[in-house]
């Protein structure tokens, strides 16, 4: 069976500057995907050749939430197939034409989603250098998708200003100028060109004339509605800054209180975290680096009981690696789609999970994991004592559950929100390296206890309240869990229970000890 046959074509959806796209059905999963078709005639000269390969190659290894999946590519002698995921909301430009400016809160949603996947971009060295609205798509629940990446590079080098593909518009003052220089500033400008446009309804820059555009552009002459608030000027004015030494970075903005304002849980941390490999950790399964890469065992087992692979010749050791070597493309990218609609039911569970501990229970917002200069979080003494400076005393505070694990920090943190929430517990941030957790009921269980002025633990019942520290110790993190209140059997019953999910990580946890 040749890889195309593998899919079943349903009808067009797009045409853009080299291609076609269609809608197709992966015939094991019955999964949508987007096939973009590229006639290699088109392509012909060398150098545009070259760096549609080159930007493939890219795309495949990026995993992230808000950038398309490119999840294989099949070549005939007049074709190129580029298989990727289905975003099926239409595109950000349609949205915005169709509904007029969004409000500030809603344009904070996409914007946030926007910055995450162009700083892992950047992170991975690559520069999108064509973000407009048009080439943003949207899939249900608010949720965007960057796409045309890097393909959309060609189109613009050198020949930009000459031709008419590409829109100005968004294009940063250097990279009109024809200045060599358009990395991720660049960027950083389109975005600011993006923000404005969802929050206005309507372009920073709009001329019908293309050079008086160039020269709004290049003066950056542009007014701010009086409608946008003191943070989103802000924002939009350093973004739209046209000397692109002085602009703010793309670190910056993620630091900007308008930016950081109710950002969702899974784009709370600082998404790169650069690990003792040197690779880079987006979100527990986003690896760029494949060979760091985990494999979800439960999905493995899932795809290797599809009719169609029963009679695989390879065994799960086998298959396990094929994921990771991407070789075994049928399997693999049964898997990949597989994994892609379970990390997104996930990251759904997390968001809503932590949106409803508010207000009670608020989070701290712009509060990370580790930041990316940070040694990381306490350092264990050599000796083992564990370092409790700001407990307050009590004899339960001497009571401490640990276990070491060898994940990265921000993978362990979301297997540890993933177990928090089925064991219907609910947490906030105190820091950075320090959860607060409590059983859902426990305020009720308190209340109740304060008004019959009975506040002995025994009064909790089930109720405890416990903190989870992270301390790191070479290459290995620590889990540190503290009662703070409530019964100490249904505090040691519940580190039982978490420990039992926790150990389902792979790369496996030792045994806890106390
Ligand atoms: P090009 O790189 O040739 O400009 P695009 O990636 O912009 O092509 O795709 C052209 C059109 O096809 C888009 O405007 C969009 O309507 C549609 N399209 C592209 N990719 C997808 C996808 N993954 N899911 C749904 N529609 C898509
Ligand atoms: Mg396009």
């Amino acid at each position: 069976m040749s890889n195309l046959d593998a899919y079943k074509i349903i009808k067009p959806l797009g045409s853009g500057s080299f291609s076609k796209v269609k809608l197709a059905e992966h015939k094991v999963s019955q999964r949508k995907v987007a096939i973009k078709i590229i006639k290699r005639r088109l392509i012909q000269e060398e150098r545009l050749l070259k760096k549609v390969k080159r930007e493939i190659k890219i795309l495949k290894m990026f995993h992230h939430p808000h950038i398309i999946r490119l999840y294989e590519v099949i070549k005939s002698s007049k074709e190129i197939f580029l298989v990727m995921e289905y975003v099926p909301g239409g595109d950000l430009y349609s949205l915005i034409e169709r509904n007029g400016r969004l409000s500030e809160n809603e344009a904070r949603v996409y914007f946030q989603q926007i910055v995450s996947a162009i700083s892992y971009c950047h992170d991975h060295k690559v520069a999108h250098r064509d973000i407009k609205p048009e080439n943003i798509l949207l899939d249900e629940e608010s949720s965007l998708k960057i796409g045309d990446f890097g393909l959309s590079n060609f189109t613009q080098d050198g020949v930009f200003l000459k031709t008419s593909c590409g829109s100005p518009n968004y294009a940063a003052p250097e990279v009109i100028s024809g200045s060599n220089y358009c990395g991720p500033e660049a960027d950083v400008w389109s975005i600011g060109v993006v923000l404005y446009a969802l929050l206005a309804g309507f372009l920073p820059f709009d001329e019908n004339n293309i050079t008086a555009l160039f020269s709004k552009i290049k003066a950056a002459n542009f007014t701010i509605p009086h409608h946008f608030s003191k943070g989103a000027a802000d924002l939009v004015c350093r973004m739209l800054n046209n000397d692109p030494v002085s602009r703010i970075t793309m670190r910056q903005l993620m630091d900007h209180p308008w930016y950081l304002e109710n950002i969702p849980m899974h784009l709370q941390f600082k998404e790169t975290i650069i690990d003792c490999n040197g690779t880079i950790d987006c979100l527990s399964s986003y690896r760029a680096n494949r060979n760091n890469r985990e494999i979800d065992e439960e999905l493995l087992e899932r795809c290797m009981n599809f009719p169609e692979f029963k009679n695989l010749k390879q065994d799960k050791a086998q298959l396990r690696q094929a994921i990771l070597n991407k070789s075994q493309a049928l399997f693999v990218v049964c898997y990949e789609i597989l994994l892609d609609e379970k990390l997104k039911e996930k990251r759904k569970l997390l968001n809503e999970k932590t949106i409803s501990l508010e207000p009670l229970f608020k989070k701290k917002n712009g509060i990370f994991l580790l930041p990316p200069d940070d040694e990381g979080p306490m350092i264990m003494p050599k000796n083992g004592t564990k370092m409790h400076t700001n407990l307050s005393t009590g004899l339960l505070h001497n009571w401490v559950y640990g276990f070491r694990c060898l994940v990265s920090a921000y993978s362990l943190m979301l297997h540890l929100f993933e177990a928090f929430i089925e064991l219907d517990l609910e947490w906030k941030l105190v820091t950075n390296f320090e959860i607060r957790v409590r059983t859902v009921g426990y305020e009720d269980a308190l209340l109740e206890a304060i008004d019959t002025k009975n506040i002995q633990p025994t009064q909790y019942g089930k109720h405890v309240k416990f903190d989870v520290r992270i301390y790191k110790q070479e290459d290995i993190f620590m889990l540190d869990f503290t009662i703070i209140s409530g019964q100490m059997m249904a505090f040691l019953d519940i580190c039982a229970s978490l420990y039992g999910k926790l150990r389902m990580i792979p790369k496996l946890l030792r045994k806890p000890s106390i």
